[in-house]
C-alpha cells in the first residue's frame, strides 16, 4: 500500500524561511540568498519525506508566501497596478502579498482571507478587465525538475481551477469571461508536466466540501470535462479536504481523473458516501486518514477499521489535509517522554502513514506487529486524569445555568441608573500599546532577569499612567490596559489547569507570520484568580468604572489545539466554567463591568450553512452565556468581536445575551446597522468609530460625522463610542491623539443632542 501527503509545512523546522524572508524584506540579504534558502529547505523536506518512506512526495507545496498567490502569479492573474511597478518577478510577488510603497509607486496588497476553517490566510486572486490568463510562471515545473535532479520523483501540487475561481475576486470582468483562458492555461500546465515525465498532478479543490449550488456543480463539471479531455500520460488527482463532498460525490465518480482524494477525518459523511455510492475500479482512492490539522497521535485501531471498509487494491494512504496546519516536529520540544509520545506533528505523521501502510500490508500477522501494539497501548492507558468533580458539574448543568436573569430590558434600565453613564458612553476595547519597553520588561521577567516584585511594580506603574490618561481625556469606562498579557489566549491558558505550551510548535498563519497555539491536554479548570488583582488595582485608582477584561471560552478553544478524546463542546464548557469563576470573582471584588472577548467565534463556523447551528452555534452560544449567567443585575457584560461579518448570524449573536457588544465597523457598517434594526437586535452596540489597524489619527470633525451617521441608524440609548479593536499593536503617540479626539467628538455630539432636544 502506498502513502502520500497533501503538502508539507514550508516555514522550516526553526522557521528558517521566516528569518530569511524577513531579512530580505529589511534589505539585509539578497534575492539570491533567499532563493537559495528556499531551495535548501525544499531539498531537506523532500529528503525527509523520502527517508520516512512516503511513496508519493509532493512538490510545489513550497511557497515564499502563499500557494494561492503562487497559482495566480503562475497564471498571470496580476492586477495592472502591480505590473506597472515594473519590479522583478519576486518583488512583484511580494508586492501582491504585502503591498508596496517606494520609488516605483504606492499600492496596497491583495486582500487576505481566512483559508476555509483554518487559521491560515490566503491572498485573494484578482481578475480585472485587462487580465490575460496564460502560463507565465515556471515554479511548478522548476520544482518538479529540481526534485528529479535530486533523484526524487514528485507529485506536483496546484490549486485547482474550480477553487481558484471560487476564491477569486472579479473586477470589471466575470468568471464566465475568464473561464476559457483559465482552462487553456491549466491544460498547458498538464501538457508541460506530461512532457517532463510527471506521473501525478494533484489539483486541490477544497471548495468542493462547501455547500454547492446547481450552478457551482455545473461549473465544476464543465471545467473537469474540458480539462480531462484529450490524451495525457500524467495522472490527475482531484484532491479535496476540510470536509466531505456530499453535494457532488456521485458526479465525481464519473469525472475522468485517475485519483480522488477524500477526507475521512473532517469529512463526516465520506465513508457513508463511499459505502452508498461505491468507488469506481478505475480510480485510486487517496484516503485522508491521518489528521492534518491536529497534533495528536493517530489511533491505529480506529483507522484500520476505516481502511478495512475501503477498496483495498485502489488505496493510497494520505493525510486529511496539508500538514501546513501542524508544527514541524515533536523532536524540538522539551515535553517529558510520557507526554511527547501522545503527539504527532508533521514529521511524526509521516511515520504514522508508513506504519499504517505496513500494518495493512501484512494483516495476517497483525499481532506480531510492534507499532500497532505500541499504538494500542498508548490509547488504552489513561492519558490525563479526569477531573471527576468537573465532569459531574457539567453533567448537572441545566437550562437555568445558561440563562441570565432578569431579561435584557430590565437589566439595562437598572444599569443605566447604577452605572451613571452619560449618553454615548466612551470606552476602549481593552489593551493599550504594548511598547518595546513593556515587551522587554516581560521578557526579562520570564528569564528571571528581574524579580516578580519588580515586574509587578512596573506593571502597576503602567496601569496607573493608563488610568490617569483615560481620566484626563474623559473616557467614561476605563480599562487597565492589559500590559501583563502576551496574547489574549496564551495568557489565560498559562493560568488555567489543563493547558500545555510548546517551545517551537509554530504554525504558519500567513506569509512570515506564525502562531504557537497552546495544547489543551486535560480537563480545564481555574487554578487561581487570573485577572482580579490587576483589575482591582486599577479600579481603586479611580471612581469611574474599570472594565474587567477576559477572553471567552469559544475563542480560547478555537485558538488552541483541541483534545480528541472528549468533544469540543465538552472542552468549551469546561473553559466556560473556569472563566465563569473569574467573572464572579471580579464581580465580588467590585468590578461592575466585565468584557468577555470572543474574537474567534466566527472563525470556526462550519463551512456548510446547514451545519452552522447543530454543529456549532447551538453549543458555542450557550457556552458564552454560561460564563456570565450568574452575575447580578447591576453587573454589565460586554463582548467584543474583531469583525462585522455576522449579518447572517445576528440572532445567534444577540442570543449571547451580553449587555453591550463592540465590533469592527469600518467597511460594512451601514448595511450591518440596517440588519441590526431589521432583526430588532437588543444588545447595545459599539461599532468601532475608527480603524486601529492603521497609524492614522482620525480628526474630531471626522469622528463627529461618523457618530452622527451611526445615530441616523441607531437610537442614542443603544450606542457606545469606541475604537474598533484593542490598541496593543499601535504606537502610544497616535493612540493618545486618537482617543482624545474620540472623547471630544462624543462630547460635541452629546452637546448637539441636548441643544436639539431643547429646541424641540
Ligand atoms: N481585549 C483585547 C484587546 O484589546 C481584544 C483583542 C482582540 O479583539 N483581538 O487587545
Ligand atoms: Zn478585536
Amino acid at each position: 500500500m502506498k502513502t502520500t501527503i497533501i503538502g508539507f509545512p514550508r516555514i522550516g523546522e526553526h522557521r528558517e524561511l521566516k528569518v530569511a524572508t524577513e531579512s530580505y524584506f529589511r534589505g539585509d540579504s539578497t534575492q539570491e540568498a533567499l532563493v537559495n534558502k528556499g531551495k535548501q529547505l525544499r531539498r531537506m523536506h523532500w529528503n525527509l519525506l523520502k527517508d520516512a518512506g512516503i511513496s508519493l512526495i509532493p512538490s510545489n507545496d513550497f511557497s515564499f508566501y502563499d500557494t494561492t498567490l503562487d497559482t495566480a502569479v503562475l497564471l498571470n492573474i496580476i492586477p495592472k497596478r502591480f505590473l506597472d511597478l515594473q519590479l522583478s518577478p519576486l518583488d512583484t510577488y511580494f508586492a501582491l502579498a504585502r503591498g508596496y510603497q517606494g520609488e516605483a509607486g504606492d499600492v496596497t496588497a491583495l486582500p487576505m482571507k481566512k483559508w476555509f476553517n483554518t487559521n491560515y490566510h490566503y491572498l485573494t486572486p484578482e481578475f480585472e478587465e485587462s487580465t490575460t490568463v496564460k502560463v507565465v510562471g515556471t515554479k511548478i515545473f522548476d520544482e518538479y525538475s529540481e526534485a528529479k535532479e535530486l533523484g526524487i520523483e514528485t507529485k506536483p501540487v496546484i490549486l485547482g481551477p474550480f477553487t481558484l475561481l471560487k476564491l477569486a475576486a472579479f473586477k470589471g470582468t466575470t468568471e464566465e469571461e475568464q473561464l476559457f483562458a483559465v482552462l487553456a492555461a491549466y491544460k498547458e500546465i498538464i501538457a508541460t508536466l506530461d512532457s517532463l515525465g510527471a506521473q501525478w498532478l494533484q489539483l486541490d479543490e477544497p471548495s468542493l466540501v462547501k455547500d454547492l449550488s446547481d450552478e457551482d456543480r455545473a461549473l465544476f463539471l464543465k471545467i473537469y470535462h474540458e480539462l480531462t479531455a484529450g490524451p495525457r500520460t500524467v495522472k490527475l488527482l482531484l484532491q479535496t479536504y476540510f470536509g466531505d463532498v456530499r453535494d457532488i460525490y456521485a458526479d465525481l465518480l464519473a469525472v475522468n481523473v485517475e485519483g480522488l482524494g477524500l477526507d475521512l477525518v473532517e469529512g463526516k459523511k465520506t465513508l457513508e458516501l463511499i459505502e452508498t455510492f461505491g468507488f469506481p475500479q478505475n480510480k485510486t482512492l487517496f484516503a485522508g486518514v491521518v489528521n492534518g490539522k491536529n497534533i495528536w497521535r493517530n489511533d491505529y485501531r480506529q483507522t484500520l477499521e476505516i481502511i478495512e471498509k475501503l477498496p483495498q487494491e485502489q488505496l493510497v494512504l494520505s493525510t486529511s489535509c496539508s500538514l501546513l496546519h501542524v508544527p514541524f516536529s515533536v523532536e524540538q520540544e522539551a515535553f517529558p517522554k510520557e507526554t511527547a509520545q501522545h503527539f504527532a506533528f508533521a514529521k511524526e505523521k509521516l511515520s504514522e502513514l508508513t506504519e499504517l501502510a505496513a500494518i495493512v500490508n501484512q494483516t495476517a500477522d497483525a499481532l506480531i506487529n510492534e507499532p500497532l501494539i505500541r499504538n494500542q497501548q498508548l490509547f488504552q492507558a489513561t492519558r490525563a486524569v479526569e477531573n471527576q468533580q468537573l465532569a459531574s458539574k457539567i453533567a448537572g448543568l441545566s437550562e437555568a445555568d445558561f440563562q441570565r436573569h432578569p431579561a435584557f430590558e430590565e437589566r439595562s434600565s437598572v444599569q443605566k441608573y447604577t452605572l451613571e453613564l452619560p449618553e454615548l458612553p466612551t470606552t476602549t476595547i481593552g489593551s493599550f500599546p504594548q511598547t518595546k519597553e513593556v515587551k522587554a520588561t516581560r521578557a526579562k521577567f520570564k528569564k528571571a532577569a528581574i524579580s516578580e516584585e519588580a515586574y509587578q511594580k512596573y506593571l502597576e506603574s503602567k496601569i496607573a499612567d493608563c488610568i490617569a490618561f483615560q481620566e484626563e481625556i474623559g473616557l467614561d469606562v476605563l480599562v487597565h490596559g492589559e500590559f501583563e498579557r502576551n496574547d489574549m489566549v496564551e495568557y489565560f491558558g498559562e493560568n488555567l489547569e489543563g493547558f500545555l505550551f510548546s517551545k517551537n510548535a509554530w504554525v504558519q498563519s500567513y506569509g512570515t507570520r506564525c502562531v504557537k497555539p497552546p495544547i489543551i491536554w486535560g480537563d480545564v479548570s481555574r487554578k487561581r484568580p487570573i485577572t482580579v488583582a490587576w483589575s482591582t488595582f486599577a479600579q481603586q485608582l479611580t471612581t469611574k468604572p474599570v472594565k474587567g477584561m477576559l477572553t471567552g471560552p469559544v475563542t480560547i478553544l478555537n485558538w488552541s489545539f483541541p483534545r480528541e478524546d472528549i468533544s469540543i463542546k465538552e472542552s468549551t464548557l469546561q473553559i466556560a466554567l473556569a472563566i465563569q469563576e473569574e467573572v464572579l470573582d471580579l464581580e465580588a471584588h467590585g468590578i461592575k463591568i466585565i468584557q468577555i472577548d470572543e474574537a474567534a467565534l466566527r472563525e470556526k463556523l462550519p463551512l456548510r450553512k446547514s451545519d452552522w447551528y447543530q454543529e456549532y452555534l447551538d453549543w458555542a452560544i450557550p457556552a458564552f452565556r454560561l460564563v456570565h449567567s450568574k452575575v447580578a443585575v447591576e453587573t454589565q457584560i460586554h463582548t467584543h468581536m474583531c469583525y462585522s461579518e455576522f449579518a447572517d448570524i445576528l440572532s445567534a449573536i444577540d442570543q449571547m445575551d451580553a449587555d453591550v457588544i463592540s465590533f469592527e465597523a469600518s467597511r460594512s457598517n451601514l448595511s450591518l446597522l440596517d440588519d441590526l434594526n431589521a432583526h430588532h437586535f437588543k444588545t447595545a452596540v459599539g461599532p468601532g468609530v475608527y480603524d486601529i489597524h492603521s497609524p492614522r489619527v482620525p480628526s474630531v470633525t471626522e469622528l463627529v460625522t461618523t457618530i452622527k451617521t451611526l445615530l441616523e441608524k441607531l437610537p442614542v440609548e443603544k450606542l457606545w463610542i469606541n475604537p474598533d479593536c484593542g490598541l496593543k499593536t499601535r504606537g502610544e503617540k497616535e493612540t493618545f491623539a486618537s482617543l482624545e479626539n474620540l472623547t471630544q467628538a462624543a462630547a460635541q455630539v452629546r452637546e448637539a443632542l441636548v441643544y436639539e432636544s431643547v429646541r424641540e
